[in-house]
Order: structure tokens, then C-alpha cells, then sequence
């Protein structure tokens, strides 16, 4: 008995060891930076995280973002946590979430940001992520959005339904139309699976950036007409 826990022992400490070898190979990066992280930091170094560029607009109830949707589509709130800068931290962190296959980072901003707004958004019941087109997510093996969905719904204690919305069509036309044309251009492209799920349900849909909003609208057109009860937006970054 003593000898096979002596056993584990030396294995557990043979682990640590190889980890730690395997560390000083291939050092764990920051998803900000790139440097090589301390012990103690976690996906992202004590220095990006101080210089995160937060918009803060929910601190200071600035409506901007909701005000991208007015006249679009009808939502109780939305919000924004990062500034996105072509080169800097939010770039380099979303590159890593979209492309380098490091969904916790998502997970993990999709938390700093929730603790903040926890309280600006009591009311969700569920938390839906952005859909990707089934060939998309076949090629890229997972939807970015999914783990920003998990990171809030672990810090409102509420649920996630990755597919809740489906994504029926994979681009949006972004030429410019007539508001008719493009409401017609963006009504099918998303659907929901069950719209019972959704009735009477407050919604925090979630993405991760912001630009033209286009992809956002077309997702809230079918989460509106399954009569929620009202619908937040929120985004890790906003162009
Ligand atoms: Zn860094």
C-alpha cells in the first residue's frame, strides 16, 4: 500500500516535471502579447489585462451601441467591452479566439466582462451565441461564439442553447440597399430551432465584434418574432 502511493507520487512529481520541461520548450503565450506567460498568469499577462482597452460605456450608460440597432431592430440593451484597434490587444486576442482554435481566451473575457454588466443584465433567462453556417464550423471545428456564451452563462448562472439559432445561409450581402431590400436581404438567414424556447424569455445574444451589426440584426429578427420577452445584446468588441 505505502509503496503504491510512493508510486503515485513519484509519477505525479514525474508529471509536474515533464510539464515543466515541456513549459520551457513551448511556453505558454499571451494571447495579447505573445510574450511567454508567468506561473501565475492565465492565457492573458498581467499587462494586457491592466491595458485591456474597455469602452466602459455601461459604466457611464452610454447608449452608443444600442444605438447602432435603432430603427433595426427592437432591443432592451446592448453592450460592448473591448474597443477594437486594427494591431493592438483586442485584435491580437479575438485572432487567437477566431482562427488559433484558443476558445478559453474567449471564455475568459466573456467572464471579466459578465462580473462587470452582472448586474445591467439580471433579468436573462438564456444566453444564445451567434450561429456559424454548419460549413464553417465543420472547416473551422467550432464556433468562436460558443465559449463567449459558456464565460457569461457561468457568471449569470444561467444557461446556454449553442442551437437555439440556426444559421441558414454562410455571408450577409453587405452592398448597399434600400432599408426594405435589406430587412428582405437579412430576414432568412437565421431561424430558430423551437420558438418556445424563446417565448417570453429575457435573450442576451452574444458575439464577438461589432461592426456593421448586420449579422446581429438578422439574428434578432427571428428571436423577436418568437415573441421573447425582450432581447440584450452583448459583444467582446466593437469596432
Ligand atoms: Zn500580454
Amino acid at each position: 500500500m505505502q509503496s503504491k502511493l510512493k508510486m503515485n507520487k513519484e509519477v505525479i512529481n514525474a508529471q509536474s516535471i515533464f510539464q515543466d520541461f515541456l513549459t520551457l520548450l513551448f511556453p505558454n503565450c499571451c494571447a495579447g502579447c505573445q510574450k511567454a506567460l508567468e506561473k501565475n498568469e492565465e492565457l492573458i499577462c498581467v499587462e494586457c489585462r491592466a491595458n485591456l482597452p474597455k469602452t466602459n460605456f455601461h459604466q457611464y450608460g452610454d447608449q452608443r451601441v444600442a444605438q447602432k440597432f435603432i430603427g433595426k431592430i427592437s432591443l432592451r440593451n446592448a453592450f460592448a467591452y473591448l474597443q477594437f484597434n486594427k494591431e493592438g490587444i483586442t485584435q491580437s486576442i479575438l485572432h487567437e479566439l477566431k482562427y488559433k482554435n484558443n476558445q478559453e481566451v474567449g471564455e475568459l473575457l466573456a467572464r471579466y466582462f459578465a462580473q462587470e454588466i452582472k448586474e445591467l443584465v439580471s433579468e436573462i433567462e438564456f444566453i444564445v451565441p451567434v450561429p456559424l453556417h454548419h460549413s464553417k464550423k465543420l472547416q473551422r471545428g467550432y464556433n468562436q461564439c460558443d465559449p463567449i456564451a459558456k464565460g457569461f452563462s457561468q457568471i449569470l448562472e444561467v444557461p446556454f442553447a449553442p442551437d437555439a439559432l440556426i444559421r441558414n445561409k454562410a455571408t450577409i450581402s453587405q452592398t448597399r440597399k434600400s432599408r426594405s431590400e435589406r430587412q428582405e436581404n437579412v430576414s432568412n438567414i437565421f431561424s430558430v430551432s423551437d420558438a418556445n424556447i424563446f417565448k417570453d424569455k429575457h435573450i442576451l445574444l452574444v458575439d464577438d465584434v461589432l461592426t456593421t451589426g448586420a449579422t446581429l440584426e438578422a439574428c434578432a429578427i427571428p428571436i423577436l418574432e418568437a415573441n421573447c420577452a425582450s432581447l440584450t445584446i452583448a459583444v467582446l468588441a466593437t469596432a
